[in-house]
C-alpha cells in the first residue's frame, strides 16, 4: 500500500482481499492546481485514500471542494499535480495517454449526471458505442448491450431515443452503458442529481444491487445523504482535503 496516512481502511470490513492488500484505489498525496487567466486554484490539497475492491464509496461536500476533480484524477480523466494513484495496482502518472485510455475503457464506467446520451442513437445504440469503439464485434456488442439492458430493466426500451424516455430511464441507459464492458470501477459523478427522489432511489436500488451481484467498485459524488446512506462509506471533503471518512454503520437497503 502507498498510503502513509489515515486512509479510512483501519475498520476491517466485509470486502473480499484480492491481491495484496485488497485496494482497488490508491491515492496518496494527490493534489490538483488548476491555473487559468493568471488564476491559480488549488482543487486537491493531499488527498490520501484507499478504496477496496467492491467496495461503494459516496463522496460528499459543498460545491466547489474538488469531488469532480477527485474522480477526474483518480480515474485518468485528468492529470495530477502531484502525489500518485494507484488503480489495481498500476499507478495512472507513468501511463502514456494510450495506455491510460486503454486502461479506462477496459477497467472504468463512467456515469454522470447529465446523461450523457447521444440524441440521435437509440438506446441500444448508446449502450453498445463503448464496445464498438473498443474494437468489438458488433454482433457481440449488440448481445452484450442488450444484457446490460436487461440487466437495468429496460430491454422494451432498447430502439427509443433518449427524447422518448424519462429521466430515470435515461439514467438507467447510461449505468447500463458504463456496465457494459463489466469494469472493476464504476465512477459516477452526481447520478441522481437530476432526478425527483422516487426515481433517485430506483437508481440506487440498481446500483447497489450491481454491487452486491457484480462485486464492481463504485465512487459516487452526491449531496444527498439519503444517496450517501446506500455506500458502504462516505467522505466529506471541503476545500481539496478529506475531512472526514466513515464507514456508514446503517443498513443499505434492498437486502444488504
Ligand atoms: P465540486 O465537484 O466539488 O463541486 P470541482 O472539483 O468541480 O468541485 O472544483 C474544485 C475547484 O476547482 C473549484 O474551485 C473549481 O472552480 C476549480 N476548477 C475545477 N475545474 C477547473 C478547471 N478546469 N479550470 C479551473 N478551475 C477549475
Ligand atoms: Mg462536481
Amino acid at each position: 500500500m502507498i498510503v502513509g496516512k489515515r486512509t479510512g481502511l483501519e475498520e476491517p470490513g466485509e470486502f473480499v482481499a484480492d491481491g495484496v492488500d485488497g485496494l482497488m484505489i490508491e491515492a496518496a498525496g494527490v493534489q490538483k492546481v488548476f491555473e487559468a487567466g493568471g488564476l491559480r486554484v488549488r482543487a486537491l490539497r493531499g488527498v490520501d485514500l484507499g478504496i477496496r475492491r467492491g467496495e461503494m464509496v459516496a463522496i460528499m461536500g459543498p460545491s466547489g471542494c474538488g469531488k469532480t476533480t477527485l474522480l477526474n484524477v483518480l480515474s485518468g480523466l485528468d492529470e495530477l499535480t502531484g502525489g500518485e494513484v494507484r488503480v489495481d495496482g498500476e499507478p495512472i502518472r507513468g501511463m502514456s495517454d494510450r495506455r491510460r485510455t486503454r486502461f479506462r475503457a477496459e477497467k472504468m464506467g463512467f456515469i454522470f449526471q447529465s446523461y450523457n446520451l447521444i440524441p440521435v442513437l437509440s438506446a441500444i445504440e448508446n449502450v453498445e458505442l463503448p464496445l464498438l469503439v473498443a474494437g468489438k464485434k458488433p454482433k457481440k456488442a449488440r448481445r452484450w448491450a442488450l444484457d446490460a439492458l436487461e440487466m437495468v430493466g429496460l430491454p422494451e426500451q432498447a430502439d427509443k431515443r433518449p427524447a422518448e424516455m424519462s429521466g430515470g430511464q435515461q439514467q438507467r441507459v447510461t449505468v447500463a452503458r458504463s456496465l457494459v464492458n463489466n469494469p472493476a470501477i464504476v465512477w459516477a459523478d452526481e447520478p441522481t442529481g437530476a432526478l425527483d427522489s422516487e426515481t433517485s432511489k430506483g437508481i440506487m436500488d440498481l446500483l447497489v444491487r450491481l454491487n452486491r451481484e457484480q462485486r464492481q467498485t463504485f465512487v459516487l459524488v452526491t449531496h444527498d445523504a439519503a444517496v450517501a446512506a446506500r455506500a458502504h462509506r462516505t467522505i466529506l471533503m471541503r476545500d481539496g482535503n478529506i475531512t472526514s471518512d466513515e464507514p456508514n454503520g446503517s443498513p443499505r437497503g434492498e437486502g444488504e
